[in-house]
């Protein structure tokens, strides 16, 4: 998408450890125009598919996962990232090294919102390593589900997690693709 291209070159920060901050328009502040535009895209780029339901990680993942399910009339469910009185009974969990924070936390979703069968697309704010995404690929196959795919708005394509999901033959979608970045500049892959 060009238009995010040209707002991370606009308002986008590169931190220390390889780290984009988009606070001013994903990741804090949420430009809603530039929101609903995202979920068009993620519709468009998966409207051959039958999706039945989109799966995200909270926090930064559900604006953009709502507005992909709004696009494609289906529900989105949002895994937790601590078991709280909100999960009760039953409930599929894995283990996520958290990339910015260095730190691992359980992603986790009640039984009763992932059924086998459905055919689930997978969405999040950034792909980096993959660990977020490879947790949520699990709880899928926990309940029996099927992966359709994946869908971010930010790929770091330098840090290789959305190819090692690619070997594994699930399509990923990255509205930005990142090749390089540094404090010196951002270089994009072309599409
Ligand atoms: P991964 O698990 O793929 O290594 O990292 C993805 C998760 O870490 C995303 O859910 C996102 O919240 C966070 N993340 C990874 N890299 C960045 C980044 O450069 N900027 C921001 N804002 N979040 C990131």
């Amino acid at each position: 998408m060009k238009e995010m291209q040209e707002k991370i070159l606009k308002d986008g920060k590169v931190i220390s450890g390889g780290i984009l901050k988009v606070g001013s328009f994903l990741n804090q502040q949420i430009d809603i125009d530039f929101l609903k535009r995202m979920g068009q895209e993620i519709a468009r780029l998966y409207a051959d598919e039958k999706v039945d339901k989109i799966l995200t990680i909270e926090a930064s993942g559900i604006s953009i996962a709502v507005a992909a399910g709004m696009e494609l009339g289906v529900p989105v469910v949002f895994a937790k990232k601590h078991l709280t009185s909100n999960v009760d009974g039953a409930f599929y969990s894995a283990n996520v090294h958290s990339y910015t924070r260095d730190e691992d936390y359980s992603v986790v979703v009640s039984i009763d919102f992932l059924s086998p069968g459905e055919r689930v697309l997978l969405v999040d704010d950034f792909l980096a390593n993959g660990q977020a995404l490879n947790g949520l690929l699990s709880l899928v196959k926990q309940a029996g589900a099927e992966a359709v795919g994946v869908a971010v708005a930010i790929e770091k394509c330098f840090q290789g997690g959305g190819d090692e999901i690619r070997e594994r033959g699930i399509r990923v979608e990255a509205l930005v693709a990142i090749e390089s970045m540094s404090s010196e500049g951002i270089i994009f892959r072309s599409n």
